[in-house]
Formats: structure tokens, C-alpha cells, sequence
């Protein structure tokens, strides 16, 4: 009796083990957003992704979900995760959080996930001069990926026109076209000021100074420098972006199509999953994707 009371000890044990270091390997993921187009196909991905669990749906205080089960909404039977308002909570079972909503909400989120030392992948857009800098700041805190587009074949492409724009000389000119759905509240997108950004940085020129936004009227000859960035919003396009280098009697056009949400969402959770074994600092996605 005694001698199978300790072969059941010594198997409980070790059972409890197994499974705490199964759990201890599981990245436990917050969702903030979570009703919203990204935050529904970034669960969607989370649901499917081994070594990933989903900690907590977050929403904004009056979303008409809140307090649905998380699968309701995304149509898939119940997952056990209700939609809720309280971040505070959320967080305290997250290793990371993945926020795709306004940046107003993102910089609130930010200063409690910096509180818990838990870590954020950001992909919203459309953050101010001075949310910028706020998120520099705290990149040496806590460990943040912030990038405005999260798929592979735009960070590739981010890496691509750098290249040619630093072997064109300046006889090319160079324009950016962005076109999104209309629901979309920011413009240019992020991606499109990222472009822009990188070319800038390239062809060593000021951005402030050169990019031009829209053009009406008689506006005289296009000056060299000038960095074009033009937006377009219709119907339910996910995200292009197409890059023009304009020479005499030549043109290059590189044209990114996102054809779903699920590429930014899965780049979001690869970026999590990453994050979670970095130490702290600012980090994009041309990092998770070993592109620098
Ligand atoms: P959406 O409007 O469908 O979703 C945003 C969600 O955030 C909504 O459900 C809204 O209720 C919620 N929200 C607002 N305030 C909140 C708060 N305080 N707390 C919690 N939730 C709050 O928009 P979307 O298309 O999912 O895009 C969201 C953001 O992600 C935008 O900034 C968009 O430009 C950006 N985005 C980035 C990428 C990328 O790859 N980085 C890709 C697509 C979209």
C-alpha cells in the first residue's frame, strides 16, 4: 500500500511538471482591438498557432461585445476568452500583447504593459510626431515591435527600393501611390510614410521638406527632389502600395497587394513570438524578419 502511494506521488508529480513546463513554453498573447478587423484575424491566427494561447480580448469600454465570447464573434464556437474592457486584468496573464487600434488607445496600452514589464507588438498607425518620440522612449524600457505594415512582402520591399533608390541618380522621380478601403481613418497609411521614410533616408533628402501630398490646380513643373505620396480610398481594398522611379523614356513600378488581413496577422503574431525571447528595446519588423 505504501510503496504504490509513493509510485502515485512520484506520478502526479511528474505529470504537474510535464505540464507546467508545457505551459511555461505556451506565449500567452493579449489582443487589444480585439472586435476589430486585425484584432479578429490576429485571434484567428493565435487559435492556430503552436505554442500560442490567447490570454485575453480587449475592447473598447462601449463596444457592443464586450462580455461575448471571443469565438462568438469570430464565428467559431466559444474559445473560452470573453471580450472585456479590462486591460488591467488581461495583462496580468499576457507575456505579450498585440494592439491593432487607434493611437490614442495604443499609448494608454502602452504605459500599463510598461508598468507589468510585459511585452507589445504594435501595428496600429497614424501616431503623431510626439507619440513617435514617446514610443523611442520607452523602447529602451520594454521590449516593442512597432511597425505600420506587418507582412514579409512589404518589409522585403522596404529593403528592395532603399536598394534601387541608392543606385538611380536623381534624373528618376520618385512617387508613392497607397490605396485602402474606405473605412480606414489615417492617411497617407503608415506604410506609405514608411516608404517614404526609407527613399528619403536613401537619396539623403529631408522628408518634411520634400514630400508633397497632393497636387491641384497649376502647380508648375515637379521639382527633382520631390518625394511624391498620394492616397486613394475605395471600396474594400486590403492595402497597396506601388513605388514609381520616373526616368526619360523608363520607369520602374514595384507594387505591393495585400489580398487579406491574415498576412499582417500572421506577421503580428511571428512577431510576438519573437519578441518574447529579445531583450528589451524598440524593434520592427525588418528585425523579426532578419532583414537588417
Ligand atoms: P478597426 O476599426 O476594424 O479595429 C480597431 C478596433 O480597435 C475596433 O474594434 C475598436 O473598437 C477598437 N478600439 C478602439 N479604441 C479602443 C480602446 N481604447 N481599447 C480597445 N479597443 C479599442 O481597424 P483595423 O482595420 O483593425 O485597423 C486597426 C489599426 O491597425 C489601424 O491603425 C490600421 O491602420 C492598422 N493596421 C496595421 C497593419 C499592420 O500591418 N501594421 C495592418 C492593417 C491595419
Amino acid at each position: 500500500m505504501y510503496i504504490i502511494d509513493i509510485q502515485f506521488n512520484i506520478k502526479f508529480a511528474l505529470c504537474v511538471l510535464y505540464f507546467s513546463m508545457e505551459r511555461s513554453d505556451m506565449v500567452r498573447i493579449a489582443v487589444t482591438g480585439a472586435a476589430g478587423r486585425m484584432g479578429k484575424s490576429i485571434i484567428n491566427v493565435i487559435k492556430d498557432t503552436a505554442g500560442a494561447e490567447l490570454a485575453g480580448a480587449v475592447e473598447r469600454y462601449d463596444h457592443p461585445n464586450i462580455g461575448k465570447d471571443e469565438g462568438e464573434i469570430l464565428g467559431c464556437g466559444k474559445l473560452g476568452v470573453k471580450i472585456t474592457e479590462n486591460f488591467e486584468k488581461v495583462i496580468k496573464k499576457a507575456d505579450c500583447v498585440i494592439d491593432f487600434t487607434l493611437p490614442e488607445a495604443t499609448m494608454h496600452y502602452l504605459d500599463i504593459a510598461l508598468e507589468n514589464d510585459v511585452a507589445m507588438v504594435i501595428g496600429t498607425t497614424g501616431f503623431s510626431h510626439q507619440q513617435r518620440e514617446r514610443l523611442k522612449e520607452v523602447g529602451s524600457k520594454m521590449k516593442i515591435v512597432a511597425a505600420p505594415n506587418m507582412s514579409v512582402g512589404v518589409n522585403l520591399l522596404l529593403k528592395v527600393v532603399s536598394d534601387i533608390a541608392k543606385v538611380l541618380d536623381s534624373s528618376y522621380d520618385v512617387e508613392i501611390v497607397e490605396a485602402h478601403h474606405r473605412l480606414k481613418k489615417d492617411a497617407p497609411s503608415g506604410t506609405a510614410m514608411r516608404f517614404a521614410e526609407v527613399l528619403a533616408y536613401s537619396l539623403n533628402r529631408n522628408l518634411e521638406k520634400v514630400a508633397v501630398y497632393e497636387r491641384h490646380g497649376i502647380i508648375g513643373e515637379r521639382k527633382s527632389e520631390e518625394i511624391g505620396i498620394q492616397t486613394i480610398r475605395a471600396g474594400d481594398i486590403v492595402g497597396d502600395h506601388t513605388i514609381i522611379f520616373g526616368g526619360l523614356g523608363e520607369r520602374i513600378e514595384i507594387t505591393h497587394r495585400a489580398q487579406s488581413r491574415e498576412t499582417f496577422a500572421r506577421g503580428a503574431v511571428r512577431a510576438a513570438m519573437w519578441l518574447v525571447k529579445q531583450p528589451k528595446g524598440l524593434y520592427d519588423m525588418q528585425d523579426v524578419l532578419g532583414l537588417k
